[in-house]
């Protein structure tokens, strides 16, 4: 229910705002045991190059299996994350999970591929993101070529700052891919001066290739920049094979979406993908 003004001008809370604000501590509680209590998991949504049809990375995506809500999306609890501090922590141990899970993969004999990883803007900004980095592919032993973290247009706020990590990031050997291009600040400048490798172009766009001309148009001189300036391109959010036919008659380098695989679990994945 939408928050409405009394007659007086006061604020009337309706009882479904007030649950919902007591909804929202209990959920922050909840989150602040949740590392503890071991209930992250993360889910796996293949790339697919387009030339050879094969996976040639995933997408984790944290999900949280709360003990009375059941799994709970990111949507719903990163922002709060974000809010109490408690991302740093989360992030972390995303990083080390997706690394563990990817070099379990390759020690089982399947075709190496990379892992993707969200890093949020706090984790972004914080001092020891490159250590930990460093730590944690050293402690698994998965080559850091397998790794890819995705960024954020709004991480390149800071050009100096942004341009100092990702050298750093680069200098490990990790892939640094933007995510969802195109629906914060863009700037021709980072483009040029970041050591990215991939350019993802947001669902929002992809969605409406078919239908709205506009969206046609983004998308091409999105591909065609990208590999301008010797960048990768993933489309996000493929649903139809019309918008993979697009894609791919536009040279588009990787896919991601509903059309070949939602974001399944480690155990789906292998039976889904291997032998
Ligand atoms: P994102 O990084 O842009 O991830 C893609 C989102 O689009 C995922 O939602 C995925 O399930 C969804 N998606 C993929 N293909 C399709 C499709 O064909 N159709 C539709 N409708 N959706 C598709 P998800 O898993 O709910 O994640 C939402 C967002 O939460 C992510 O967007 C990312 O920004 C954030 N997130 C996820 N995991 C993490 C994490 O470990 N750390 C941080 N900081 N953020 C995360
Ligand atoms: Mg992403
Ligand atoms: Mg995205
Ligand atoms: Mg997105």
């Amino acid at each position: 229910k939408v928050k409405t003004h009394g007659k007086n001008g006061y604020a009337v809370y309706t009882s479904d705002m007030l649950n919902n604000s007591i909804e929202e501590l209990k959920l922050e509680t909840d989150l602040r045991k949740a590392l503890d209590n071991n209930e992250f998991l993360l889910h796996y949504q293949p790339q697919i190059c387009n030339k050879s049809g094969g996976i040639v990375g995933v997408e984790a995506l944290i999900r949280w299996n709360h003990p009375k809500l059941g799994l709970i999306y990111p949507d719903k609890f990163i922002n709060l994350a974000e809010e109490t501090g408690l991302i740093i922590q989360i992030g972390e141990w995303v990083i080390r999970q997706a690394c563990i899970q990817n070099k379990k993969w390759q020690n089982s004999g399947i075709k190496p591929f990379k892992i993707a990883v969200n890093l949020s803007t706090q984790q972004f900004f914080k001092l020891n993101l490159v250590e930990y980095v460093k730590k944690v592919l050293d402690q698994t032993g998965l080559a850091p070529e397998y790794l890819a973290l995705e960024i954020t247009e709004s991480m390149a706020m800071d050009f100096n700052y942004s341009l100092k990590v990702l050298r750093q990031l680069k200098d490990i050997g990790v892939c640094i891919s933007i995510d969802d291009f195109g629906t914060g600040y863009s700037s021709l400048s980072y483009l040029k001066n970041f050591p990215i490798d991939y350019l993802k172009i947001d669902r929002s766009f992809v969605s409406d290739i078919m239908v709205d001309d506009h969206d046609v148009n983004i998308v091409k001189a999105i591909i065609t920049l990208a590999h301008n300036l010797g960048l990768k391109v993933i489309a996000e959010g493929v649903e139809t094979k019309d918008q993979l036919h697009f894609l791919k008659k536009y040279k588009c380098d990787e896919i991601q979406g509903y059309l070949f695989s939602k974001p399944i679990s480690a155990e789906q994945f292998e039976e889904n993908y291997t032998n």
